[in-house]
């Protein structure tokens, strides 16, 4: 079966399954990134690395294929006849879209990913048994799989960078998935502490690492429940909505100054990951 028929038919499925049975009661975590901020630097992808002790797969498996970043920055360049280097370029971080009606979910043969109260698409490391089903499902690119048993085979954290690595997140062994988390050790610490102070995490309280480094702001992070938060007004203000796969704006002249969107809703995965991006002449 070809891809194209695989997500097809995932889209059938979806329209016979619509997943707004699934009310998120305190927390909805979503993000936004605005693309006509992102400068393309990789900071992001960088304190992503740091954060959830990614291993570097090094010049030489990274030919041979194997990448292994749960946020990549993808380069789009403009089609309109201008040479490197005044050709335009625009930047777009990918991550997981935390689906709320995720492709890769449905098809874990032993059920290592799956959807959290809170809306995280969360991945149980001592369950997955690496069939990179859910890779092969991801439309989006997302899942990584670990080829090498990192720490050991590569010793890829020689003394001292070992001091470096994340006491709160665990280091991977060889032969499973792995993805963005949307950072859940950092989420895991705050919701504990508002818990205990009875109250419900503040918007702002919590950043994911990715966000916390971006030197243009590019990235908002935050909870979709909140009327307040940050995150949802921008959802709000730009006419997008969790449950849809057709964002339909109020006023054809509205949808003309709107940036917001998401990729591939049509294939009604309802992702958590909101873009922003102003249409250009050269993309026209
Ligand atoms: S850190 Fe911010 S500006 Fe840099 S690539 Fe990431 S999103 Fe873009
Ligand atoms: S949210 Fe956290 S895990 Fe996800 S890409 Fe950003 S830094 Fe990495």
């Amino acid at each position: 079966m070809s891809i194209t028929n695989l997500l097809e038919n995932w889209s059938d499925f979806r329209q016979q399954h619509p997943s707004d049975d699934r009310p998120h009661r305190e927390y909805k975590w979503a993000m936004s990134i605005d693309l006509d901020a992102c400068t393309g630097c990789n900071a992001c992808s960088v304190a992503c690395y740091a954060e959830n002790n990614l291993p570097v797969v090094g010049k030489e498996k990274f030919a041979h294929g194997h990448s292994h970043h749960w946020i990549r920055i993808e380069r789009y360049w403009d089609n309109d006849g201008r040479e490197f280097a005044d050709q335009g370029a625009q930047f777009l971080p990918m991550l997981c879209q935390h689906c709320e009606a995720a492709p890769c979910e449905t098809v874990c043969p032993v059920g290592a990913t799956n959807h959290t109260a809170d809306g995280l698409n969360s991945q149980v490391y001592n369950r997955c048994v690496g069939s990179r089903y859910c890779n092969a499902n991801c439309p989006y690119k997302a899942r990584y799989f670990n080829w090498y048993d990192y720490p050991t085979t590569d010793n890829v954290w020689p003394e001292p960078m070992n001091q470096q690595l994340n006491p709160d997140v665990t280091v991977r062994g060889k032969g499973v998935m792995e993805k963005c988390t949307f950072c859940v050790q950092r989420l895991t610490v705050a919701k504990s502490d508002a818990r205990s102070e009875g109250r419900s995490v503040l918007d702002g309280e919590v950043q994911t690492a990715c966000q916390q480094v971006c030197p243009t702001g590019a990235i908002s992070f935050g909870n979709l429940v909140d009327p307040l938060a940050k995150v949802g007004k921008q959802w709000m203000t730009q006419q997008v909505e969790l449950n849809k796969d057709k964002q339909a704006k109020d006023t054809a002249e509205e949808a003309a100054k709107l940036r917001g969107y998401r990729i591939l809703e049509e294939l009604r995965t309802y992702p958590s990951v909101m873009y922003l991006e102003q249409l250009r002449e050269s993309a026209i």
